[in-house]
């Protein structure tokens, strides 16, 4: 297989337990490199069987991201996306089954031409295949989902060591991520399970070169060094991993244990002066007191970490772009169905702002349309998306416009339907039931959509297969509810705003997606500035 000489390979495993932050972690090194002027680029491989992470339950992964290229992923791409500013692709992730059904289909088709087709080479080879980044890269970071040790994931270690043995071990690094428990009887870190995690690398014919030790506290000199010792690593290359607060603060705790140079080192690289600034200024907001604004989010998936990941960051950026505090105050939707209008009024009131998300099916819309409605109402800001802001138009129909049982075809059949499955989305031949990624949109001079991007046009990320029936524009128009974006053809509402409130909007697509910690989206910018005079 051809590699280019000049990338080096970062490959990121875990042991022991899984959540320990190994996208955080490579994230992070990678944006270490990044300050010294490197280029780098990201790959996950999750060796469960499913063919892509898109039909699977929120309820177990956290949300579906989705990237540019159309691709419903799981939220690690969102942290490489985010933290290194970079855009990853269909190929960014992949998942054992993918791997799988690639190897299988191309068998059926004949292209292996009668080759026993077995786990190495064809698999492994695949899994290398996906290991490529654009030219000039310097650093790709490729992080295996799982523990090491975990069957499935065997193949993807045996593929990490075979590309060390084709583009030389000097190109290639381990780093390896482990836990330390502090042990309350015996008041100590133990690292005697880290000393079993290489272990089982080592027997896949992997030497760890650095080791990422989570723990609730620094590990000691002494600690270090038996790591070192036991692990054949140096000293040096022991990074403790302490628990932090925001994982923007990683950055900062790996450049303190010189990690980066390390990095450098074992690759023959002379270290570059760093500028990691961003981080530093993101330490110094963190650590310093700023007002609170505290934003309702009316959800349905609060029970599970990491469902609205993305929009939680978006929230994040958008406090520290208008040097506030967000507080986020999750209300569940169908608890709020439930309320009394007094006790609606005391669960919103409390909130400079409301966000509806987005969101799929029946459940619980009563209590979204309840929190439109009181938005609108009380001149709260309001940001709807995609569900959110369908949702909105809804309430607009029937209490502004007068078309009662307005509705929409995902929920209720016998319905004035104003929010429609788009034609091309049902039964599609190639089975694409959804419209997903990124799509150009326009957007009218002249309304606050336009105020908030100062862009005519402006590209955004999209999931969803129902849309506002255009029958409708007309009368909810009249109303003063606007299309103010559109697809460029005009066909596809994508922002609607209501003319005469301080800040209503809704949009089709998903705008935390392109938020970072950097550069905060506008429409949350714009939406928190709004909160913050309300
Ligand atoms: N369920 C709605 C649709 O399919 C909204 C989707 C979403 O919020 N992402 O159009």
């Amino acid at each position: 297989m051809e590699k280019s000489s000049r990338t080096k390979y970062i490959f990121i495993t875990g042991g022991m337990v899984s959540s320990l932050g190994k996208g955080a972690a490579a994230a992070s090194l990678g944006a270490l490199l990044q300050a010294r002027g490197y280029t780098v680029y990201a790959r996950k491989f999750d060796p469960y069987l499913n063919i892509d992470p898109g039909s699977m339950s929120p309820l177990q992964h956290g949300e579906v991201y989705v990237t540019d290229d159309g691709f419903e992923t799981d939220l690690d791409v969102g942290y490489y996306e985010r933290f290194l500013g970079v855009k990853l692709s269909r190929d960014g992730s992949v998942s054992g089954g993918r791997i799988f059904w690639d190897v299988l289909n191309a068998e059926r088709r004949g292209d292996y031409k009668g080759a026993t087709i077995q786990l190495i080479p064809q698999i492994t080879d695949k899994i290398k295949e996906y290991i490529t980044a654009p030219a000039g890269t310097d650093f790709v970071l490729c992080e295996i989902g799982g523990t090491v040790g975990d069957i499935e994931g065997l193949i993807f270690l045996e593929a990490a060591r075979q590309l060390a043995h084709d583009v030389g071990r000097r190109n290639v690094m381990f780093v390896h991520l482990t836990l330390a428990p502090f042990l309350e009887n015996a008041g100590e870190l133990k690292t005697k399970p880290t000393q079993h995690s290489v272990r089982i690398l080592l027997e896949k014919g992997i030497q760890a070169d650095m080791l990422i030790v989570r723990s609730v506290r620094m590990l000691d000199m002494d600690e270090r060094k038996k790591v070192s010792l036991f692990c054949n690593i140096p000293p040096g290359n022991v990074i403790s991993g302490i628990n932090v607060d925001n994982i923007y603060r990683l950055p900062l705790v790996y450049e303190a244990q010189h990690a980066c140079r390390r990095i450098l080192e074992h690759f023959g690289l002379a270290d570059r002066k760093a500028n990691i600034s961003k981080f530093r200024k993101i330490a110094e907001y963190l650590d310093s007191d700023k007002p609170p604004v505290t934003i309702a989010m009316v959800g349905k998936y609060f029970h599970v970490a990491d469902a609205y990941k993305s929009l939680n960051e978006a929230l994040f950026h958008a406090g520290m772009a208008n040097d506030v505090r967000v507080n986020i105050n999750t209300i569940d939707s169908e608890a709020l169905e439930k309320m009394t209008d007094a006790e609606l009024k005391k669960a919103l009131g409390k909130s400079s702002g409301i966000l509806v998300p987005g969101g799929f099916g029946r459940r619980g819309i009563k209590g979204k349309i309840r929190a439109a409605k009181f938005a609108r109402e009380n001149n709260v800001p309001y940001l709807g998306i995609c569900f959110g802001m369908q949702l909105a138009v809804i309430e607009f129909m029937r209490n502004v416009c007068g078309v009662l049982d307005a509705g929409s075809t995902e929920f209720e059949k016998k319905c004035e339907a104003v929010i429609d499955i788009m034609p091309e989305y049902d039964n599609p031949a190639d089975g694409s039931t959804l419209r997903l990624g990124a799509r150009q949109l326009v957007i009218k001079p002249g309304t606050l959509a336009h105020r908030i991007y100062k862009k005519a046009s402006v590209s955004e990320r999209h999931r969803h297969r129902y849309t506002l029936n255009m029958k409708y524009r007309g009368v909810m128009e009249k109303h003063g509810m606007i299309i103010s974006g559109s697809s460029p053809d005009g066909a596809l509402p994508e922002i609607l705003e209501i003319k005469k409130h301080p800040f209503f909007i809704g949009v089709q697509y998903h705008p935390e997606f392109q938020s970072s910690p950097y550069t905060s989206h506008p429409l949350f910018m714009a939406f928190i500035k709004a909160a913050m005079a309300s």
